[in-house]
């Protein structure tokens, strides 16, 4: 279809009347156009548009009959859009933005008819709006409330260190139990944060926490002096200021050397400018950057020749398989030669048999984490384990 056509109207001549049904929507090029509406007998004027307008886009997308009446005034170009170009950057649309401007014709629609004097109910497809965004936007506002009233929770789940046999620290990961719907999962929730700068306060909330555990593991159990690993995610990084309040954090907590760490977990491409830079403050602060979820996703080799990672941790996807698919098992080899020939530890998530622990073990890995070792637990239930 030929969606570049255009269309000369002369001063006068109609675009579309009210009762037609819609095909395309159109874009003013040059010229003027009037928008009227019957009332009755009467005829009301809504709008006059002009150049860089969009003209008859509601019917389109609504597939509704035309509510009005379009009129050129002078001379006019147009620029023919056809329905599926709409349709189709409205479907790939952020499901908010479609919300909104779905909120916008239904309030536009039920203005129409007050003006009409017609008593018509919202129109079926209108009605029918995104669920999906709407649904976003009340979990959105759902976890902006569940934040300010300190209802995220975070657990800390540990980590075996396999050269000395003791648990050397923990990863910290978030948790939101919603009024309603009950534990959302954190890679629903933090995705849904990183869509926009709530993941800067939820982020300070994550590292607030470990921070105050950091301070009373250190206290109370002076002799181990576990770290903390806290997720840090490749858009969050993208929000200015956020090695700063980390370092503060850090400074005004009074934190030991060494005993914060940062895994970079990676939803899309890493800025490397960006990640080389933030990698080089931390470790002016003695934080060390582990690589969160290697040989998944976006996390590729060309990420350590580039930069600076103090830890790689091997995505369970492969340690799940390790013992039953030779070609998982040499992906995990393969990884730790690496991690070792570059002077950085591999920790291996996923771990759930003794048979995979033993593996690692005998194949030179630092770090091991997951079910066999221990279920991410609440502060409290941590410290009971300790005793
Ligand atoms: P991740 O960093 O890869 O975290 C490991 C996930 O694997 C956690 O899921 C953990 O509960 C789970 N896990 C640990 N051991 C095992 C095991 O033996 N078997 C299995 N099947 N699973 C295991 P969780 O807590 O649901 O976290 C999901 C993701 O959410 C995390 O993946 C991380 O990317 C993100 N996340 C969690 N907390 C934070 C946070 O505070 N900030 C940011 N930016 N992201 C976070
Ligand atoms: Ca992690
Ligand atoms: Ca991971």
């Amino acid at each position: 279809m030929n969606s570049q056509r255009q269309l000369h109207l002369r001063s006068g001549d109609w675009l579309f009347r009210e009762g037609d049904a819609p095909t395309s929507a159109f874009l003013i090029e040059s010229g003027t156009i009037e928008i009227r509406t019957d009332r009755g007998s009467d005829s009301l004027l809504l709008s006059v548009l002009g150049k860089g307008d969009l003209i008859g886009e509601m019917a389109v997308i609504d597939e509704l009959a035309r509510t009005e009446t379009a009129i050129a005034l002078t001379d006019c170009v147009l620029l023919v859009l056809d329905r599926e170009q709409l349709v189709e950057r409205l479907q790939s649309a952020d499901p908010i933005v479609r919300a909104l401007l779905e909120g916008q014709h239904k309030r536009y629609r039920g203005a129409l008819s007050v003006v009409k004097g017609s008593a018509a109910a919202a129109p079926a497809a209108a009605a029918a709006a995104d669920q999906t965004g709407v649904d976003k936007i009340r979990l959105e506002s759902d976890l902006r409330a569940a934040l300010a009233a300190g209802d995220l929770d975070v657990r800390y789940q540990p980590m075996l260190d396999l050269d000395t046999n003791t648990i050397a620290g923990y990863e910290a990961l978030v948790r939101w139990t919603h009024p309603q719907r009950g534990p959302i999962s954190p890679g629903q929730f933090v995705a849904l944060a990183e869509e926009t700068s709530l993941i800067v306060p939820v982020g300070e909330y994550v590292f607030d926490t470990a921070a105050a555990a950091i301070m009373l593991l250190h206290k109370q159990f002076p002799d181990i002096c576990p770290f903390v690993a806290v997720n840090v995610s490749a858009r969050q990084l993208k929000h200015a200021g956020l090695i700063e309040r980390i370092i503060e954090r850090v400074y005004l907590a009074g934190l030991p050397a060494g005993s914060l760490k940062v895994e970079i977990t990676e939803s899309q491409a890493l800025d490397y400018p960006l990640v080389d830079a933030f990698i080089e403050t931390c470790h002016a602060h003695g934080i060390k950057v582990a690589l969160d979820d290697f040989g998944t996703g976006y996390s590729h080799l060309m990420h350590l020749h580039a930069l600076q990672f103090d830890t790689l941790k091997i995505d369970q996807a492969f340690s799940r398989l390790m013992l039953t698919d030779k070609r998982s098992m040499a992906i995990v080899e393969a990884i730790i030669a690496i991690g070792r020939s570059l002077g950085a530890d591999v920790a291996v998530e996923g771990v759930e048999t003794t048979g995979q622990l033993d593996a690692l073990r005998q194949l030179g890995c630092r770090y091991a984490q997951g079910y066999f070792i221990g279920r991410p637990l609440p502060l409290k239930a941590l410290l009971h384990t300790l005793y």
